[in-house]
């Protein structure tokens, strides 16, 4: 049984969602909480934990795809690599409201880590996401192994351009876009989804997929799915568990100060100094800042006034050695 671990979607409106697998099974009352500006709430289903089909090969995914489709159902890919986290439940349920059957990949990617990044460390809690992804009802797992992804003599490359090389993550991880691109290309031509889910927690990542998606005719519609924070504001991610207790009460430090640089600069302060006010309060919590920038929100492009287009606040800081980001819509 899930423990009950309420999440916040987006601070504006302070929404909480249990995880189903907590409240199918208990008599807990809401599913979903709006608070902030209305109360909303939505009795959970009632609904048994399906164990999902897990395929780890080709062949076997084949095969539990071809049944997947049988009457023309609609198919949703969430991409992950494990240690699922509300964050990953979110997209997941957003991609069953979208599509009648919902297959989650389970791949810790190689080719998106560089030599000295934490590949081999990366969470891996494989019975407690199957455990989830039971009690949310997903169709399929497809957890292909490192040979299967990438078998000798494998020689490819996808190198996306445009967004990836917005001068954002790129800058301090320039492997990464192109590992991420080759890799879900590999799934989207494996599962062959109809739809996919991506977490707007990895801002340049999801416009980088998006404008892929479209630029190879991939034939898969990508979607952004919104962050989601624990309660103090710190967004989730897999690599929070690297964070030593003193680290993690430092942590929030990251999403206020992404607030207070809005604030700064929708109260008219000009964008450099609002960013600089940002940055300096992320140093005083003890965060090493690789960026904090203010980007037009679709294209990725500097931007220094509201109005050249919509604006987003995307923030990359090193907290010991756990790097972390987060964005906000400014
Ligand atoms: P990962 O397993 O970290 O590769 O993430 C898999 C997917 O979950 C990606 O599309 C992420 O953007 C998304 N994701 C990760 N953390 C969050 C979060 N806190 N809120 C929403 N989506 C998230």
């Amino acid at each position: 049984m899930l423990a009950a671990s309420p999440f916040i979607l987006n601070s504006a409106a302070a929404v909480t969602i249990l995880p189903a697998g907590h409240s199918r099974w208990m008599a807990t009352p809401a599913l979903v909480s709006v608070t902030a500006h209305r109360d909303v709430q939505i009795q959970p289903k009632k609904r048994m934990p399906h164990n999902p089909i897990i395929a780890r090969t080709p062949a076997a995914l084949h095969r539990a795809r071809t049944e997947l489709s049988k009457r023309n159902a609609d198919i949703a890919l969430v991409p992950t690599m494990g240690a699922l986290h509300d964050g990953h439940v979110s997209l997941i349920r957003l991609a069953k409201r979208r599509a009648k059957k919902v297959v989650v990949s389970i791949f810790v990617n190689p080719t998106q880590f560089a030599a000295h990044e934490d590949l081999g460390s990366y969470p891996r809690t494989w019975k407690q996401d199957i455990a989830k992804l039971a009690a949310e009802g997903v169709d399929l797992v497809w957890h292909p192994d490192v040979k299967t992804m990438y078998p000798d003599g494998f020689a490819t490359r996808v190198a996306p351009e445009g967004p990836a090389l917005a001068g954002l993550e790129d800058r301090f991880r320039p492997h990464f876009f192109g590992g991420v691109a080759t890799v879900v290309t590999k799934l989207f031509t494996q599962v062959r989804p109809d739809f996919a889910f991506f977490g707007e927690k990895d801002y340049q990542q999801f416009k980088v997929v998006t404008r892929m998606a479209r630029d190879l005719d991939l034939g898969v519609r990508v979607i952004g799915g919104a962050i989601i924070r624990e309660r103090d504001g710190l967004a989730m991610s897999s690599r929070n568990v690297y964070l030593s207790a003193d680290q993690r009460r430092a942590a929030p430090a990251l999403f206020r100060s992404l607030k207070a640089t809005s604030k700064r600069m929708r109260a008219g302060e000009d964008f450099r100094s609002s960013l600089a006010a940002g940055a300096a309060a992320m140093s005083d919590a003890g965060f090493a800042v690789d960026y904090l920038e203010a980007r037009h929100a679709e294209t990725l492009a500097p931007i220094s006034s509201f109005k050249d287009g919509p604006v987003r606040l995307l923030v990359a800081a090193k907290l010991g050695t756990t790097r972390l980001i987060d964005n906000i819509k400014a």
